[in-house]
């Protein structure tokens, strides 16, 4: 799994991680994710992804029954505060209970979901007092486009922002064009969420030329666009898998590195486009 440091001064984390939006949460269903989940972090990706929204509060319980008993700190875990509770007090409150649900006593990176009524400088300083008091190793956001980013930096008085989570996929690559050279000049490390894109690529007239080199190099489709979206030193993706078989597929992504010539045929293939309008999100 190549691993790659996550913003400033950030530890290494794998280049492809593990998302936990829609997981099942009961049943039969529930144990193969948490298997799953508990096989992707053999293999190494070991960057877990859930939000108090996800299962309202659900994915982090099933995230924390698959984590208990390992190594905490071979753990990269994340989760992120609803823009409705990103008050001063909200913000710790919503922090405490991701935590009680995952089972731990600090997260690694903790975001803001997305921009919402709640003063900026507020929420931020929220997140800081999170980090000074040890629940937090690091702070993020999400869904910030490049005013969002800079207003976030500007109200920030200790911390630097670790990730931007952002949708990407082959389809949507709105974000090279602005918030990604952002990111890069100012340290701060970009998660592509939602990397599949609800399977758009293999609708996609390009798909011939990702079936192309994935025959060529032994791999499948959905491990070229993995290896395309985390190509850079400072871009990394999430997707999620509820089941092994994927989460295998996912992971061995990571150990894939396209050359030059692959790199400019996806490009290619999926042309990123001019930029038309806001920061796209899900
Ligand atoms: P995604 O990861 O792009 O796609 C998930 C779908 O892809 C599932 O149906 C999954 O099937 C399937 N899949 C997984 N691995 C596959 C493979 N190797 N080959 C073919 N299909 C595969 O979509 P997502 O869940 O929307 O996004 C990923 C994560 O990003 C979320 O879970 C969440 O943690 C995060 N996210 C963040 C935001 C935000 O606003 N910050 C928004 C959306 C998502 P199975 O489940 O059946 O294995």
């Amino acid at each position: 799994m190549i691993v790659k440091p996550f913003g400033p001064a950030g530890r290494d984390v794998p280049a492809i991680g593990q998302g936990t939006w829609n997981i099942p949460l009961r049943g039969a269903a529930a144990d193969e994710a948490k298997r799953a989940l508990r096989r992707g972090i053999e293999r190494g990706m070991v960057h877990i992804d859930s939000a108090e929204m996800y299962g309202d509060g659900g994915a982090e319980r099933v995230a924390g029954d698959a984590i208990r008993g390992l190594p905490r700190e071979s753990l990269f875990i994340v989760s992120k505060v609803l823009p409705s509770n990103a008050t001063a007090r909200g913000t710790i409150a919503a922090c405490e209970r991701s935590l009680r649900r995952l089972g731990l006593d600090y997260l690694d990176c903790y975001l803001l979901h997305w921009r919402g009524t709640v003063p900026l400088r507020e929420t931020m300083h929220a997140l800081e007092r999170l980090v000074a008091d040890g629940k937090i190793r690091t702070l993020g956001v999400s869904n910030f486009d490049v005013d969002d980013l800079a207003e976030a930096r500007s109200v920030l008085e200790r911390e630097p922002i670790a990730c931007n989570q952002v949708l990407y996929h082959l389809n949507e690559r709105t974000i090279e064009a602005h918030e990604l050279p952002y990111a890069r000049r100012h340290g701060i490390a970009t998660v592509a969420y939602t990397p599949f894109g609800r399977g758009a690529y293999e609708r996609a007239a390009g798909f011939a030329t990702l079936a192309e080199i994935a025959a060529r190099r032994g791999a499948t489709p959905a491990q070229v666009v993995l290896a395309f979206l985390t190509r850079e030193p400072d871009t990394f993706a999430i997707p999620k898998a509820a089941s092994a078989a994927h989460t295998a597929e996912n992971a061995a992504a990571g150990e894939l590195r396209l050359d030059p010539d692959e790199l400019a045929a996806i490009d290619r293939a999926f042309p990123a486009g001019r930029r038309r309008g806001g920061l796209p999100s899900l």
